[in-house]
């Protein structure tokens, strides 16, 4: 399954995602995802592990222009020439000539106006043909209005925290009346659950409703989430280091949700974000050095 993006380049639906995948588990991972039939991964400058995803495609089957690479810049090389080169350090860890969709991490609310010209440099990396497609990641609809009324060319994707418990349909509202595609991570809500994260948080995989839903297709909540993001027209990009995983999460094209079952997992929408506030500055975060290729 494809979407196709607001330039007319194709994205696969589903793609692997690596964040927290140790750099020595992520080239295994990424050939397990090929193996299973994706054919799209998402990495960013700030996982720490573009090489070993490189790694894993050029060990796999599928030719470079079968397989989308995704990757994101971060912020501390936000600005025109930084971003410019950002794109260097990127294509040299992966190992290619182009990227399919390079995209902005996250806005840097402390610098805004770095993260326009980072913007730019995206749009003259799109002219010259090294990246494919351009996007955004973590904009509200506040940061993709300014964006909009200072750039050219409309982000391809926003890449938000989209779960069941957290689904910000009015950014999906935002990126939906300007022809922008809505990417949801933690689409099968990682970060509800994620080891090590603070207690008390409600584990989206435990949830009843899900489960109900998946009992009567006979799928596990996992495949249940991302077949709702399917339907609803959302790109997903769920991260697993494990084959079983891997290959369960792709394994979600031989069942459809009914218009109750979608409205149902609606429901459990709770209007609070897990993820960082993309309103709030990190200085120490955002000031992580991403090393040359
Ligand atoms: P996620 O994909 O929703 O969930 C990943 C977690 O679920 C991992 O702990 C994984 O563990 C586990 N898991 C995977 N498949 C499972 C299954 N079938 N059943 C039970 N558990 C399963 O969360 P995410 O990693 O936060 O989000 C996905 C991707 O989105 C990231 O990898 C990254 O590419 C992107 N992302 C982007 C941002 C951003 O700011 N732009 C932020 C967060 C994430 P195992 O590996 O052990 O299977």
């Amino acid at each position: 399954m494809e979407f196709t993006l607001n330039n007319g380049v194709t994205i696969p639906a589903l793609g692997l995602g690596v964040f927290q995948s140790p750099p020595e588990q992520t080239t295994a991972a990424v050939e397990a995802a090929l193996a299973a039939g994706y054919r799209h991964i998402d990495t960013a400058a700030a996982y720490g592990n573009e090489r070993e995803v490189g790694d894993g495609i050029r060990r796999s089957g599928p030719d470079r222009p079968d397989v989308f690479i995704e990757t994101k810049v971060w912020v501390s090389d936000y600005g025109h020439d930084q971003t410019l080169h950002a794109w260097k350090k990127a294509a040299g860890k992966l190992g290619t000539d182009y990227l399919d969709l390079f995209i902005l991490h996250q806005p840097a609310p402390d610098r805004f106006e770095k993260t326009i010209a980072a913007y730019k440099a995206l749009e003259t990396l799109l002219a010259d043909g090294r990246v494919r497609a351009i996007g955004v990641s973590n904009f509200m609809p506040h940061h993709l209005e300014e964006l909009l009324a200072a750039t050219d060319v409309v982000p391809a994707v926003n890449q938000i925290e989209v779960h069941p418990y957290f689904a910000q349909p009015a950014v999906q509202a935002a990126d939906a009346v300007n022809g922008i595609l809505t990417q949801a991570w933690s689409p099968i809500g990682g970060i509800t659950f994620y080891p090590g994260w603070g207690e008390n948080r409600r584990n989206v995989m435990e949830e009843p409703a899900i489960a109900a839903v998946g009992n009567a297709h006979g799928k596990t909540p996992a495949q249940v989430m991302l077949r709702w993001h399917l339907q609803q027209g959302r790109s997903a990009i769920p991260k697993s280091t494990n084959p079983a995983r891997i290959s369960e999460n792709f394994n979600v094209f031989d069942f459809e949700l009914s218009s109750d079952e979608l409205a149902a997992i609606d429901a459990l929408d709770t209007g609070v974000r897990n993820g960082p506030d993309p309103d709030e500055a990190r200085p120490e975060r955002f000031a992580m050095v991403i090393p040359e290729a």
